[in-house]
C-alpha cells in the first residue's frame, strides 16, 4: 500500500473506532476503564499526563513507577494510588502479576525508552512510550518485536496526531483542497535556560530528539508521504551548555512529487508554526504544536479554531479505545521507527557538514 493510502487509512480508523460501541470489558475492580501506570514522575507526567488522566473516559491512572521514593506519598494521596500499585525500576517487571494495570506509559529520558518499554511488554502490558521513540532504529525494532512477541500494543506519545487541526492537515494531504502540495515549513522550538539531561548525549539529549521530532513527524503526515532524502545542519549559540548535543538543527526533507519540507528546531529560539503552500493556495497552523490553542487558517480566509479539549486526554482515550476494540494505534511503533530512521540520517548529514543523503524506505 502506498504512503498516502496508509495515512488515509490511519485517519479513517480513528473515526471508525470512535463510532463503535465499547465492548463490555470488565477489569479487576469492576471498572470498564483501562488502568494506566506512569513510569517516570518528572515534568510531563506531573503537569500534563496525570492531570489529563483525570479527564479520560476509557483509562485512568492506577499505578506509578518511580526511582524517587520521596515523590510517592504525594502521588498516592493526590491520585488515590494503593501501595500495591507503586513500583520502582528494579521491581517494575512484577506489574505482570497486577491485573489492575493494563497499560504502562514510559515517560523517562529518551535513552531509557527502549529498555523500560521492553520490560513493560515482557510484563504482558500494553505499552505507551513518549516521543522520541528511542535512540536509534535498532532500539525501535527491538521494542516492536517485544510487543509483537508478547501480543501487546505499542503507541508512541505523538499527541499532535490526536489533535483536531493537525488531523485536518493529514486529511488535506489526501484531499488537496488547495491543489497539490508544493512545499512546507515546520518549526518547533523554545528557549530553555535549564535543559538538564537534554544537554547530555548519553541521555538522548539534543533539540532534534526533543522538539525536532515534531517538524519531522508533521512533515510526514501533512504531506502523506515518506521523505526520500535529507540534508541538515546543527549549530549552537551557547557552546558552554550545548557541548555534547545540538542546540539548533535545521533540516530539509525531500519528498516524492517534488515536495520539500524546510524544518527547524531549537532549545534557543521560540518558534511554533506550520505553513503549507499548494498550487492554488496555502494554509497554516500557529501555534501548531502547543499543548492547547492549536489554531490556523487558510489563504481563502477559513479559520481553524482550537480543539477545546485536553490533547493528552484525547490521545490516551484514542489509544485506550484502540486496545479495547483491538484496532491499530493511531501512532504505532512503526510510525516512531520511521521518524528515527530519518532522524539518524539528519544527524549523519549534520556531521558531514550538510551533505544530502538519500533515505531508504522502510
Ligand atoms: P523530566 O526531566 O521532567 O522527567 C524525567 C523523569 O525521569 C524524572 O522523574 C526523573 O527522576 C526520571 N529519571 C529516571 N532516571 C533518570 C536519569 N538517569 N536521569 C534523569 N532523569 C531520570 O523530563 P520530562 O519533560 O518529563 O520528559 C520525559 C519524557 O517525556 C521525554 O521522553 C520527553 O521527550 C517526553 N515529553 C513529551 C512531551 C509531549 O508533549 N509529548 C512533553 C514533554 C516531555
Amino acid at each position: 500500500m502506498d504512503n498516502r493510502r496508509t495515512f488515509l487509512k490511519k485517519s479513517g480508523l480513528l473515526l471508525t473506532a470512535l463510532s463503535l460501541p465499547i465492548p463490555n470489558i470488565l477489569f479487576a475492580g469492576g471498572k470498564k476503564k483501562l488502568g494506566v501506570a506512569l513510569v517516570g514522575l518528572g515534568g510531563y507526567s506531573t503537569h500534563q499526563l496525570a492531570p489529563a488522566l483525570q479527564q479520560t473516559e476509557y483509562c485512568e491512572l492506577r499505578g506509578i513507577v518511580t526511582g524517587s521514593p520521596e515523590k510517592i506519598p504525594r502521588w498516592q494521596e493526590k491520585y488515590n494510588i494503593p501501595d500495591a500499585n507503586v513500583y520502582n525500576y528494579e521491581n517494575m517487571h512484577e506489574i505482570a502479576k497486577n491485573d489492575n494495570i493494563n497499560v504502562i506509559y514510559i515517560v523517562l529520558p529518551n535513552s531509557m525508552h527502549a529498555k523500560y518499554s521492553i520490560i513493560a511488554a515482557n510484563a504482558g502490558k500494553h505499552v505507551w512510550c513518549e516521543k522520541p521513540m528511542a535512540m536509534n532504529a535498532k532500539e525501535c525494532r527491538e521494542m516492536i518485536a517485544a510487543c509483537e512477541k508478547n501480543k501487546v500494543k505499542l503507541a508512541i506519545g505523538y499527541r499532535l496526531q490526536h489533535e483536531k487541526n493537525n488531523r485536518i492537515m493529514m486529511k488535506w494531504a489526501e484531499t488537496n483542497p488547495y491543489g497539490s502540495i508544493q512545499n512546507l515549513t515546520a518549526k518547533a522550538g523554545f528557549f530553555s535556560s535549564n535543559p538538564g539531561w537534554r544537554t547530555e548525549a548519553d541521555m538522548g539529549g539534543g533539540a532534534m530528539y526533543d522538539m525536532g521530532v515534531y517538524p519531522l513527524n508533521t512533515s510526514r503526515y501533512s504531506t502523506g508521504r515518506e521523505p526520500i532524502a535529507v540534508s541538515a545542519k546543527s549549530s549552537t549559540s551557547r557552546p558552554e551548555l550545548f557541548s555534547e548535543v545540538d542546540e539548533t538543527m535545521e533540516f530539509t526533507l525531500e519528498f516524492p512529487d517534488g515536495i520539500t519540507a524546510h524544518c527547524r528546531t531549537s532549545f534557543g529560539e521560540n518558534m511554533n508554526n506550520l505553513e503549507i503552500s499548494c498550487r492554488d493556495g496555502s494554509y497554516y497552523l500557529q501555534p501548531f504544536q502547543s499543548y492547547s490553542g492549536v489554531k490556523g487558517g487558510t489563504s481563502d480566509g477559513k479559520i481553524l479554531p482550537p480543539m477545546g479539549k485536553n490533547q493528552q486526554a484525547v490521545q490516551m482515550d484514542d489509544d485506550a479505545l484502540a486496545i479495547l476494540n483491538d484496532r491499530p494505534m493511531i501512532a504505532p511503533g512503526e510510525d516512531g521507527l520511521k521518524d528515527i530512521i530519518v532522524l539518524e540520517k539528519i544527524y549523519e548529514s549534520a556531521a558531514a557538514g550538510g551533505k544530502r543523503l538519500e533515505i531508504q524506505p522502510l
